[in-house]
């Protein structure tokens, strides 16, 4: 089947282009010629692959991914986005599957086919209204690249525009769901030229008698005003050539959607809603934008307090334009947009005219890469003013700090990162996480402690008869799990405790290969001194009740560690509940008291103490059953070593400063290295200290950054 598509695909690229591509082909112009190669060979496997369907329209199925290439083509994206943007049916429909996509269009097209795949996977469900923006959050969270939901929006705009071939009660669904979610994202993202045509579609088949009416009382209204839009138009227009400054000038077109929205919303008539001419005014430079102002403050008495200068202080998402509004004849409000036309193309296409911008300076970059340059034009562009929603939903979509999950009963749910079926389970209900005992993600059963990722529909099994389990201590991640399960523990009477605490302990030896049964006394009774436990039933308590942790008891029975014990033993007890257990912190993260930690129970190292956040981490986390959910001991009195990065001016004396700065802390420097030295006569080197705490160590790097030689103050480079 894929040799025989490969070979069509072939001899398709080997004829005359048809005419489909060839309009297509037109549209890029843009691109290098060379790039054109991508998009014929994305073009021959998609319509070969589709070849045997056809769109509800009764056309043939190409018509759909070259109508999504077109839009793609107007944002002026990349060469792989508007191949994925061929292709991007083909892995759901199609024979065609990722290693054929790999194999032929490489990683980057690839892993764009199927980010949209995915989101498609999650649409089919009914979106709540209530939850349109958990579920806007959602997409944005499970795309690694902005350029999926860029493919993914101008595919809605295309089934949009065909929608009349459905029957009224999927129009209206789709319609709906297009201006609760859709919409939404191309408005946050700034691409105004998609946000107005989903509406547009959306209002017509959402609200077909609101629509229809509302449309042809506007066509009435709107005969009389167009007559004197033309009038000011020429009026200014002649001006600017007087003055010899090119230009375009455009009336604006009312459009019906936003008009709708503003009379519910103000609870206004239309009269008073359109009662506004709007004009646009395109020049070649940002100089020629201010004579303009000045131009048409001459023609018409502009209004005080109407004017907005967004040339000097672009809003957040880069839309840069001077408005103004004039008192037009007979008194009507004239409102006037006056832009270059690169900046007109960034009011249109938004996050998608800042791509091009910088895909274009740096070709051979990833995605995330290429997605932060662009982060950071626009944060240049709006200089050192406030992060707003526009920078909020990047980053949702950069570097994803929640989940959003599903319920079966299409309910979104949404929790911290590396969240597990038993924290879903406590998130939906108390009862709910006491009683869970297995899970279905996408109606695959799965263990518990499985972590879960955004867009997956999690249902919970749970019996009436079961009881948590401290164990789950281990890996649950949200402070709502952990309230209840130990509120659930601490209600247990001794002897169910005890009970349950046996239990776990003889899981924990059975998941080291040992049955309890086959354990010989005297290593027990010397777990018991080591612990200063009176009896086996106080070990099992103190494991029913979460204090100590069954897999490390067992561990520690079977000796793993214990030559490493007596020295130990006059150590302080930095971690909570490891007494008689061979502590070392790893030396890829340094963890100090204040830093979230988890454990890893190591044959040879004894219990290794990570900081959560250590990248070494990964997700072999997910994986092994020997992590162990830790907490540092309350008061603790002892310094630990961790490192510090500093980026200074390479200047004589400044390393001594700096070094001056922890002393006076009380802290010691272990070592000192410079890691790095700059072009620039900066450089980066790395302190080894010892440090009590979190905040000691805040409060040293606060100093540190206060010296007018530094530049960058972070914690060590691991
Ligand atoms: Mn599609």
């Amino acid at each position: 089947m894929i040799e025989s598509i490969k070979k069509s695909a072939a001899d398709m690229q080997k004829g005359r282009p048809p005419k489909l591509l060839k309009q297509l082909l037109s549209e890029l112009d843009y691109l290098e010629p060379d790039d054109h190669t991508l998009i014929k060979k994305a073009y021959a496997y998609s319509s070969v692959a589709h070849e045997h369907q056809a769109r509800k329209t009764g056309e043939p199925y190409i018509i759909h991914p070259v109508g999504v290439a077109n839009i793609l083509s107007e944002l002026h994206l990349d060469k792989e986005a508007i191949a994925a943007g061929l292709l991007h049916d083909v892995l759901e429909d199609t024979v065609i599957n990722k290693a054929l996509l790999l194999e032929e269009f490489g990683e980057e097209v690839l892993s764009l086919v199927d980010g949209v795949s995915k989101l498609d996977q999650i649409e089919h469900g009914d979106i709540k209204h209530h939850q349109a923006e958990s579920f806007r959050k959602m997409m944005l969270a499970m795309v690694q690249d902005i350029r999926v939901i860029l493919i993914k929006l101008a595919d809605r705009l295309h089934n949009m525009q065909t929608l009349y071939a459905l029957d009224q009660t999927k129009q209206i669904k789709i319609a709906k769901e297009t201006l609760e979610v859709y919409a939404p994202i191309a408005n946050r993202l700034g691409i105004f030229n998609i946000k107005t045509a989903l509406e547009k579609e959306g209002f017509k088949y959402a609200y077909p008698y609101r629509h229809k009416i509302l449309s042809s009382a506007l066509k009435r209204k709107l005969g009389n005003q167009k007559r004197i839009l033309k009038k000011i138009s020429t009026r200014i227009s002649k001006n600017l050539t007087r003055d010899g400054i090119e230009h375009t000038v455009v009336a604006r077109e009312k459009d019906l959607y936003s008009i709708y929205t503003k009379m519910k919303r103000r609870h206004l008539p239309l009269d008073k809603i359109i009662d506004v001419y709007g004009i646009r005014v395109l020049v070649g430079s940002a100089q020629e934008c201010y004579q303009v102002l000045g131009l048409v403050h001459e023609i018409y008495k502009p209004i005080i307090g109407k004017f907005k200068d967004y040339i000097a202080i672009p809003r957040v998402n880069g839309y840069q334009s001077i408005h103004t509004s004039l008192l037009g004849p007979n008194g009507t409000p004239i409102e006037v947009q006056i832009r270059t036309k690169d900046m007109n193309r960034v009011a249109e296409n938004g996050i998608a005219a800042h791509w091009k911008y910088k895909a274009s300076s740096n070709k051979d970059t990833s995605p995330q890469i290429k997605a932060r340059e662009w982060l950071a034009t626009i944060k240049e562009i709006q200089g050192a003013t406030h992060p707003e929603e526009f920078l909020e939903s990047i980053k949702v979509a950069l570097y994803p700090d929640k989940i959003y999950i599903f319920s079966p009963t299409g309910d979104i749910y949404r929790l911290p990162n590396k969240s597990t079926c038993v924290d879903f389970a406590y998130a939906v209900h108390t009862d709910i996480g006491n009683s869970c005992i297995g899970a279905k993600i996408d109606r695959q059963q799965v263990p518990l402690r499985t972590v879960l990722e955004s867009g997956q529909t999690v249902q919970i099994v749970t019996s009436r008869y079961a009881n948590p389990d401290p164990s789950w201590l281990s890996f649950i991640t949200t402070a709502k799990a952990r309230h209840n399960l130990r509120a659930f523990l601490k209600d247990l009477t001794i002897e169910q405790t005890t009970v349950l605490g046996k239990r776990l302990f003889s899981n924990a030896l059975n998941s080291l290969g040992k049955k309890q049964r086959n354990i010989k006394k005297e290593p027990l009774e010397s777990l018991l001194q080591r612990m200063n436990f009176k009896g086996m039933d106080q070990l099992y308590e103190s494991i029913g009740i979460g204090d100590k942790n069954p897999l490390l008891m067992a561990q520690l029975l079977l000796g793993d560690d214990l030559e490493n014990s007596e020295k130990k033993d006059r150590a302080p007890l930095l971690i909570k509940g490891t007494e008689g257990v061979s502590i070392t912190f790893a030396k890829c993260c340094l963890p100090i008291p204040g830093d979230t930690i988890i454990g890893h129970l190591s044959k040879v190292k004894g219990l290794v103490i990570h900081r959560r956040k250590c990248r070494h981490l990964g997700t072999f986390i997910k994986e092994s059953s020997r992590w162990i959910s830790v907490e540092w001991s309350d008061g603790i009195n002892h310094q630990l070593s961790t490192e510090i990065n500093v980026h200074a001016k390479h200047e004589t004396g400044s390393l001594a400063e700096i070094a001056g700065k922890i002393a006076d802390n009380g802290c010691n420097v272990e070592q000192v290295s410079i890691t790095t030295e700059y072009e620039d006569e900066t450089i980066d080197i790395l302190f080894q200290i010892q440090v009590e705490n979190r905040k000691a160590l805040a409060d040293i790097m606060r100093d540190i950054k206060s010296m007018a030689s530094v530049e960058k103050v972070s914690r060590g480079l691991h």
